[in-house]
């Protein structure tokens, strides 16, 4: 059994107790994993406290050379953790293998970015005195992750956050912890010194509170839904506690009446359908131009119903694994239902597959509903699974109108030919991210983050580094 990762040495939880990992395509038990208490929190705490005075004086360099290490021990351990995650998570082996893959990406991203980081010169009135600004890293930070993509999630923090000479205790969601203490302990494995990596398993409300509101956390990077973002902002009000929150979302991609509708309709397709439509970053909302709704809707449910072959996730040629957990499939079908009860028309899926191999997972067919009421819980709750609804509009300002009701602002998508659209939809779409004819997909190199109740504070990027970093000013009297 996987262990939790303090101070340098794998440890169980102090009560003994145990939770166990199912995979959601079969239901049998994965692995189980140490269900940490308060006592955990403590001492992964006092562990990171303990290593951050030398790891943040530690030359730039070598921490760099670290992380490239850390990097190359990732690479060899893809097959072996991508494995885990497809059975903990549900997620096709080919598309863990790519998420297992990025962690490495990631790791070198930051590594290149560590030996970078400098203050300015900064001239001041009186000749006699110096002013500069040195960066000095945020502190320990707890890194609290999701379930829908643990590796890439994990990565987008504890990344930044070693190269800027932070300390890091993470906490995984609990239904998906294995893959991510494999890779952790890989990743240890490059020679960090004890307590610059510390792990937690248990559950978000009891262990993931207390590890908010620890008075020896300076900083709370946390992906997850917005009502726990809101939980998390207000515990780490009690100590003032920096916090980053990546949080839910309902992406709207506009096509319009000149784009090209075979590329608009695959792009959807996967945008939507990818990881069973758990994605924050997913196409939530379709807004078709009036002239070629027609079209787009007979395409895409064309590729609903051929392309996205629904299976376990280790099956040969699954596209899609099952949702990751009963509650997760019953919301999508009660937010489905919803919507079907309120008028909206099924053009796909909207049913569980049927046989044998489905009985005992948590399985839906990729599905598209077309004449979705703007008030039903499919246009104004993030969906979190693989359901499309589609609205026609009659002009962009009516389109970004729409695109804009939601509470969310995380991505975004226009598919035009008609620059001119592109730019409005680029500065009038509240959101934190917008592509123009192309798939939604999160570069390394970009600043990705949300708008509204999607969250603040960055991922990816050098604004992420500076999310892990403070500017302090320094006057230096010559006289
Ligand atoms: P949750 O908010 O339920 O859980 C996220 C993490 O927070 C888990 O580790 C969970 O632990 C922990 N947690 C739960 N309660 C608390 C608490 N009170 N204090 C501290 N930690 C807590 O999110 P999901 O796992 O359901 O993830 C799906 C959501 O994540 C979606 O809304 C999705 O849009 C969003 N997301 C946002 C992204 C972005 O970048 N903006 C990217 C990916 C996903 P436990 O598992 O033990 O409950």
């Amino acid at each position: 059994m996987p262990q939790m990762l303090i101070g340098g040495e794998l440890a169980d939880a102090s009560g003994g107790k145990t939770i166990e990992v199912r995979n959601p395509a079969t239901g049998d038990v994965v692995d189980s994993i140490p269900r940490g208490t308060t006592a955990e929190v403590d001492a992964a705490v006092a562990a990171a406290r303990k290593a951050l005075p030398a790891w943040s004086a530690l030359a730039p360099t070598k921490r760099a050379q670290l992380m490239h290490q850390a990097a190359e021990r990732m690479k060899a351990a893809v097959p072996e953790i991508a494995r885990i995650l497809s059975q903990e998570q549900g997620k096709p082996l080919a598309h863990a293998v790519l998420e297992a893959s990025r962690v490495s990406e990631n790791l070198e991203y930051y590594a290149g970015l560590a030996d970078k980081i400098r203050g300015d010169y900064v001239p001041l009135d009186d000749p006699a005195k110096i002013g500069f600004t040195i960066r000095r890293p945020v502190g320990v930070v707890a890194a609290i992750t999701p379930w829908n993509f643990p590796l890439t999630l994990m990565a987008n923090k504890i990344c930044p956050a070693l190269a800027a000479g932070c300390t890091v205790v993470l906490k995984p969601a609990s239904t998906t912890p294995l893959a991510t203490q494999r890779a952790i302990e890989v990743i240890n494995g490059a020679g960090f010194p004890a307590g610059v990596l510390n792990t937690l398993h248990g559950s978000g409300a009891e262990i993931g509170d207390a590890l908010v509101r620890h008075p020896g956390v300076n900083k709370v990077a946390f992906t997850g839904q917005t009502e726990t973002g809101k939980r998390i902002m207000q515990l780490a009000a009690e100590n003032v506690t920096r916090v980053t929150l990546e949080l839910g979302g309902s992406d709207p991609m506009i096509v319009c009446d000149d784009a090209d509708i075979r590329r608009a309709s695959a792009a959807a397709a996967i945008g939507r359908f990818f990881n069973a439509g758990q994605a924050c970053l997913a196409v939530k909302r379709v807004y078709l131009f009036r002239g070629i709704a027609e079209e787009f809707t007979a395409k895409i449910a064309d590729r609903a119903a051929k392309e996205w072959k629904t299976g376990n996730g280790l099956a040969e040629g699954t596209k899609m694994g099952p949702l990751h957990t009963e509650a997760q499939r019953a919301e999508v079908e009660a937010q489905v239902t919803d919507a079907v009860g309120r008028g909206a028309r099924v053009l796909a899926g909207a049913k569980r597959p049927e046989g044998k191999d489905f009985e005992r997972g948590w399985f839906m067919e990729a599905t598209v509903l077309a004449d979705v009421p703007e008030d039903s819980r499919m246009a104004t709750e993030e969906v979190f699974g693989p359901a499309m609804p589609l609205f026609i509009v009659d002009d962009l300002d009516e389109a970004i109108a729409k695109a804009n009701s939601s509470v969310y602002g995380l991505g975004s998508s226009i598919w035009t030919r008609d620059l001119a659209k592109a730019r409005r939809a680029a500065e009038g779409i509240e959101a934190g991210y917008t592509w123009v004819n192309d798939i939604q997909v999160a570069y390394d190199q970009l600043p990705f983050g949300g708008a509204k109740q999607s969250g603040f504070g960055k991922e990816h990027g050098l604004e992420a580094l500076e999310g892990y970093l403070e500017k302090k000013s320094v006057v230096l009297g010559t006289g």
